[in-house]
């Protein structure tokens, strides 16, 4: 009898003990970090998708001194992907290196596009995530265009505040750009139920913008920016 009191007694200690270093860990563990106090306020908490624009087979735009779209937008969702994971955000990336999510027996290049936007709108809607960003870079025939943009689906205002708070932080952090988020047709932004964005982040028909778009501390800058607008958004969001 006794031996049981004490084995419940020492229980009871463990138990108390692993709540309060939960509680410890809850509140300071993550220091300065934006700690939601519950699901869905705030950044912390939520699940976002990020969507590297292209890969694979499929290079994207690609600029004249050879630099591929496909390798900006993976660089740029990784330096993102380790700010968000860093803000206690379950981030799901839909590639983590150098490939498309087609089947790899799919050779119609169209076919094989269309399978591939479709795989990765499902990622998110399987996950039931409550963001998606996805990362291009732009081009036009004309090298004179520069600056990034953020994109959305005129069906989507929850996406449309999103664009506009990562176009916001996008003119402020990366220097002299006069765009603004804009509506834009892409499938992604289209078939996604949860609000989405779109980030073009920058013109690789334009040399100079395609040399900074290379640099992996201007990528970081890219990465803090539209982190930045994320977690404006989200803040905006719950005061709503
Ligand atoms: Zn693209």
């Amino acid at each position: 009898m006794r031996v049981w009191f004490v084995r419940v007694q020492h229980l009871a200690w463990w138990v108390l003990g692993c709540l309060t270093v939960g509680i410890f860990l809850g509140t300071a563990g993550l220091g300065v970090l934006p700690v939601a106090t519950g699901p869905k306020q705030g950044l912390s908490g939520r699940t976002i998708v990020l969507d590297a624009g292209h890969g694979g087979i499929d290079p994207g735009a690609v600029s004249s001194q050879g630099i591929l779209e496909k390798d900006i937008t993976l660089a740029i969702a990784k330096e993102l992907e380790r700010l968000l994971s860093r803000a206690a955000v379950f981030v799901i990336m839909v590639r983590h290196g150098d490939y498309d999510l087609a089947d790899s027996s799919e050779t119609h290049l169209l076919n094989r596009k269309r399978q591939d936007l479709e795989r990765r709108v499902r990622i998110a809607e399987e996950a039931r995530a409550d963001l998606y960003i996805s990362i291009h870079a732009n081009f036009f025939p004309s090298p004179i265009w520069s600056g990034a943009q953020t994109f959305y689906s005129e069906q989507d205002a929850a996406g449309e505040r999103l664009a506009k708070s990562i176009q916001a932080e996008l003119v402020k952090r990366l220097g002299p750009n006069r765009r603004a988020a804009k509506a834009g047709n892409f499938r992604v932004l289209r078939d996604t139920s949860m609000p989405a964005a779109l980030v073009e982040v920058g013109f690789l028909s334009n040399p100079k913008e395609a040399q900074l778009l290379a640099d992996p501390a201007y990528q970081r800058k890219v990465a803090e920016a539209v982190f930045a607008g994320l977690y404006n958004y989200c803040q905006e969001e719950t005061r709503r």
